[in-house]
């Protein structure tokens, strides 16, 4: 169950993933981008981390909400606002009814979607978010669901974001966006709120 706790659990663990991954991001940036997805995300989540451990956060939305604060000041980027965008829709959605994951994350995408305008096959995070939501909504996400929608960005070309100006020389990498995205669901999975 989503509770105040266990929404503070699942972003610590999305940090963790983050902080272990973080050269790994950035190396996949590299190859299609600008080589800071990486480090402008563990930036962000050092930030997130200590505004979530000052404590004091007593909702779900409340947590939502100042992760998403803490992300927006620190991350930059495409990735920054994108996320930031994210958790300001999940935590406004939260603030409905907080029990109903499916739909906070459909708002995350949303929120994705309205800052950022891609569609689903454009290569960017939202080929992670559109099958996770769907998942949800059955009550069927799995880590293969996660790890297929990531690894089908691969042979996607890149129509938005700093990729896109590599064009077709973007089809054959993964895009570092979908892969932190996958660290996102990943932890859900893992936090037992489901
Ligand atoms: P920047 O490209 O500004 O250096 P990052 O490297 O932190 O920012 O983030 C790049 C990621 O942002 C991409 O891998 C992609 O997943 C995501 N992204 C970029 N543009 C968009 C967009 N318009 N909609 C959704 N995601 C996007
Ligand atoms: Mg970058
Ligand atoms: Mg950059």
């Amino acid at each position: 169950m989503l509770t105040a706790e266990t929404a503070a659990a699942w972003l610590h663990a999305f940090a963790e993933k983050i902080n272990e991954n973080k050269a790994y991001l950035s190396e996949l940036d590299s190859a299609i981008g600008d080589g800071d997805h990486g480090s402008n995300l563990a930036r962000g989540v050092q930030a997130m981390e200590e505004k979530l451990q000052a404590g004091g956060l007593e909702t779900v939305q409340d947590v939502l909400k100042t992760a998403a604060m803490a992300l927006i000041g620190k991350v930059g980027g495409a990735s920054g606002p994108l996320y930031g965008s994210a958790l300001i829709a999940m935590a406004k959605q939260a603030g409905e009814d907080e029990k109903d994951v499916a739909s906070i994350v459909k708002a995350g995408l949303d929120g994705i979607q309205k800052r950022g305008k891609a569609e689903k096959g454009e290569k960017t995070m939202v080929d992670v978010w559109v099958p996770v939501c769907e998942a949800l909504k059955s009550g069927a996400l799995t880590k293969e669901v996660i790890q297929n929608a990531v690894d089908g960005t691969k042979e996607m070309k890149a129509t938005k974001g700093r990729a896109s100006y590599l064009g077709e020389r973007s089809v054959g990498h993964l895009d570092p966006g979908a892969v932190s995205s996958g660290y996102l669901f990943e932890a859900l999975l893992e936090g037992g709120i489901l």
